[in-house]
């Protein structure tokens, strides 16, 4: 069977979760493509310390770079595009890119990840970079250990995180966006609650918050929780009926979608939006393309 020109599958996302996919399927020797807008959440991470096998700590962007490596190096290819257009006709998934470019395969790997919804604030890139603001505390609240820290958002949010953090700090500080809530939701968490409605600030160092009116509180960290954007309706385009919450329903056990083919992975189906559960859905979703593509066996 001539199989040239034809890629067994197309990894959409080229994040953690997309390229340990392609690594996966390379090595199975499998023509894996991965179609990638290149705004993973890691290209955010200062320094990851939960990253398995990195005692010292790796940043994000290298990180990516030493798994698009290791991805590259069993022969998954690599297009910069942004999947716009995802349907299944006669048995094959037609992939069309906001540019025009398309792509056909048997099966879909869909690892688009979430896009952050980031504070209204200036210099919030910079703040990420240097840590004083951060998205994810499951990440790195370990390293915000007894710090001041801040909580931004709506007060349902705010207060539901707050006990997580509280585990880290006793200086902890609500920011909410919204009205403030009953302070006996907070029970036992003993935190600060400061005005409703302020902005956040950067220093250059550290982020500050400024209710209207009112003097400015400085913070080691803040963390914002604003939620985030997924590109979830891609399944919907291919048939999949996403759930009332507007996500994409899989099965767990082998990342599958309902409709032949298409397998979703990483932080657009996680919950736990980890590099570690990423990768590990990774796996499970390139073992099973690979074992329902048809076999080719070794000239
Ligand atoms: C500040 C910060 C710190 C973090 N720290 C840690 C940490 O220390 N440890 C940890 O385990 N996790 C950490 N995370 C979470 C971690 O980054 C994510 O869990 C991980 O990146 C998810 O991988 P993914 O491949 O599912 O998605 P992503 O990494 O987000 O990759 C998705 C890719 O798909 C692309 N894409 C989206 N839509 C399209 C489209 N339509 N067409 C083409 N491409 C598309 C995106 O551009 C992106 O490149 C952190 C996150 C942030 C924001």
């Amino acid at each position: 069977m001539d199989r040239s020109g034809i890629d067994d599958v197309l990894v959409i996302g080229g994040g953690p979760a997309g390229l340990t996919a392609a690594t996966y399927l390379g090595r199975l020797h499998r023509r894996v493509r991965v179609l990638d807008a290149g705004q993973s959440r890691a290209r955010w991470i200062p320094e990851s310390n939960n990253c398995p096998g990195f005692p010292d700590g790796i940043a994000g962007n290298d990180l990516l770079a030493r798994m698009r490596e290791q991805a590259g190096g069993y022969g998954a290819r690599f297009e910069r595009a942004t999947v716009t257009g995802l349907q299944r006709e006669n048995g094959r998934y037609a992939v069309t890119a906001d540019d025009g470019r398309r792509w056909q395969a048997p099966a879909v790997i869909l690892a688009t990840g979430l896009a952050d919804r980031l504070p209204d604030m200036e210099h919030g890139d910079a703040a990420i970079a240097c840590g004083a603001l951060r998205l994810c505390p499951v990440c790195d609240a370990y390293e915000a250990t007894d710090l001041d820290v801040g909580i931004f958002g709506p007060w349902r949010d705010i207060v539901a995180h707050a006990r997580f953090l509280r585990g880290y700090t006793a200086r902890l500080s609500l920011l909410p966006t919204d009205a403030t809530g009953a302070v006996e939701e907070l029970e036992d968490v003993d935190a600060r609650v400061l005005p409703a409605g302020g902005r956040l600030l950067f220093d250059g160092r550290r982020c500050g918050y400024r209710p209207d009116g009112q003097e400015s509180h400085w913070f080691d960290v803040v963390y914002p929780f604003l939620g985030w954007d997924s590109s979830a309706g891609l399944a919907r385009q291919a048939g999949v009926v996403l759930t009332g919450r507007g996500e994409i329903p899989v099965d767990r056990s082998h990342q599958t979608t309902g409709v032949p083919g298409l397998y979703a992975i990483g932080d657009v189906v996680s919950g736990i939006n980890q590099i570690s559960v990423a990768v590990g859905q990774a796996a499970v979703a390139a073992l099973d393309v690979h074992a329902r593509l048809p076999f080719v066996p070794r000239a």
